[in-house]
Parts: structure tokens; C-alpha cells; sequence
């Protein structure tokens, strides 16, 4: 399988952008200023990126190919995000979580519908945005299924796409998201031990500036985050996700 550049965003906002209550803490981490995003999107575009989906094979995937995708469903994706993408004629992955459509902050099934119309994929993003290898094998299976089924009966059409909820997977829920008859699988960063085929993503994070961004369009990344990233592998090889959680929620000083 080829593998595509794909990338990860999350809120897209403005400073007067409500943040839902439901958000889990740090979210913030991962919240890109509109103006940012619009000259992120412009650089695509005036380099001759190719910004597609993975639907129908991913061998004819150019080398100047990228997927972006946005998790959480949060209305500022539709808001912000949506109008962007349709000025550049990009195709974008919004991964939905089925426990949260309408809620406040959240988009709607009006909002789902009409990136449909405009040919944006609408996939899972889970049922209530659990961390899945934290769940007994029948608590895995509900939120696979019931997510899809969910979003398939409101809107009637397939969800054949899943982003896992908050980054952490195994083989076993991949397989299981296979089973659930998900055709396309989003991770984050992959795992070093996955076997499974799935598509790894890189996080566009708040603070990067676009040379940042150019970076990661270029295949590279700053050393130092090499160094960060290689140390949070060590803590959830050594100690497990739970502690890497902990330690995660500790440095950001979450309760
Ligand atoms: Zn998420």
C-alpha cells in the first residue's frame, strides 16, 4: 500500500470560537487559528500539492499527494475549515463521534449532510471518543459498530472510514475495526510494534508556523521533536498507556 502524506487537524478557530464543554483537556494543544490554516490550505495549492482521499485505490496516490483530515466534529470545522477547503477544491476526512453530533460546539446532522453533498467523506471517530485499548473486547465492538451504524442510519450513506479516538491502538482493534466492515483506517503516529495496514497521520499542532508545516510536507521533522517522540515511546513501551496518559496529563497539568 502506498502511503500518503495525511494530516491531522482538530479545531480550526478564531478567538471567538466557543470550545464544546465535552472537549477532553489539551485539545487546545491541537487547535489551529484560522489564518494559519487558510495560509497552510494557500501553500497546498500554490505548490501543487494534490490534496485527495484514500477512496478507490491508493496505489494511483501521486508522490505530491496529501490527505488532510479533521477528528472531533466540531462546528468550527464546518464554520472555518469547510469554506476554506471549498475555495481551494479540497477533499477532507471528517471524523465524526457519534455520541456528540448536535451537541453544543459540535456540528449537526444538517452540517454532516451538506459537507456530504459538497463530496467530503463523513467517517467514525468512534462512539463516545474512548480510548478503545482501554476497553473489554465487547466495549471495543460497540463503539466500532454502534458509531457506524449511528452515522449510516442519520445519514444515510456507508462509513467506511475510522479515525481512532485519541491516538491509542493495537493490532486487535484494527483488526476489529476490520471486522466492523471499515474499509479505511486512520491512526496517529504509528505504533513501532503494528503490523496491521492502516494510515499513519502527522498532527498539525497550534503552534506551528508554516514552516513548520513545510517541513512535514517535506518529509522531515525537527530534531528535537524526534527527541520528545522517542521518549514518549520509551514511557508507553516501559510503562504502559495508562502511566503514558498520566504523565501526559501531569506536564500538562490537567487534574
Ligand atoms: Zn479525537
Amino acid at each position: 500500500m502506498n502511503t500518503p502524506l495525511v494530516l491531522m487537524y482538530h479545531g480550526i478557530v478564531t478567538e471567538w470560537t466557543v470550545l464544546p464543554k465535552e472537549r477532553e483537556a489539551g485539545a487546545d494543544l491541537y487547535d489551529v487559528q484560522l489564518p494559519n490554516f487558510q495560509a497552510q490550505m494557500q501553500r497546498l495549492s500554490a505548490d501543487g500539492y494534490k490534496v485527495e482521499t484514500v477512496n478507490g485505490n491508493s496505489e494511483n496516490l501521486s508522490p505530491k499527494s496529501v490527505v488532510l483530515t479533521f477528528d472531533d466534529g466540531e462546528m468550527n470545522n464546518y464554520e472555518h475549515a469547510f469554506p476554506v477547503l471549498k475555495k481551494h477544491r479540497f477533499p477532507a476526512y471528517f471524523f465524526i463521534i457519534a455520541s456528540r453530533v448536535g451537541k453544543k460546539g459540535y456540528m449537526g446532522w444538517d452540517e454532516l449532510r451538506a459537507l456530504h453533498a459538497y463530496g467530503m467523506v463523513i467517517g467514525s471517530h468512534g462512539f463516545s471518543h474512548e480510548i478503545l485499548t482501554n476497553l473489554l473486547d465487547t466495549q471495543i465492538e460497540e463503539e466500532l459498530k454502534a458509531s457506524k451504524r449511528y452515522l449510516e442510519y442519520n445519514l444515510k450513506i456507508p462509513i467506511d472510514a475510522l479515525s481512532i479516538p485519541r491516538g491509542f491502538c493495537d493490532d486487535k482493534v484494527i483488526r476489529m475495526a476490520y471486522e466492523a466492515g471499515y474499509k479505511h483506517i486512520f491512526i496517529s503516529e504509528r505504533p513501532r510494534k503494528l503490523q496491521s495496514e492502516c494510515y499513519s497521520r502527522v498532527a498539525v499542532k497550534s503552534g506551528w508556523t508554516l514552516r513548520r508545516v513545510q517541513q512535514t510536507l517535506d518529509g522531515q521533522t525537527p530534531v528535537i521533536e524526534e527527541v520528545t517522540g522517542m521518549s514518549k515511546r520509551i514511557i508507553k513501551r516501559v510503562f504502559g498507556e495508562g502511566v503514558y496518559d498520566w504523565v501526559r496529563r501531569s506536564l500538562l497539568k490537567i487534574k
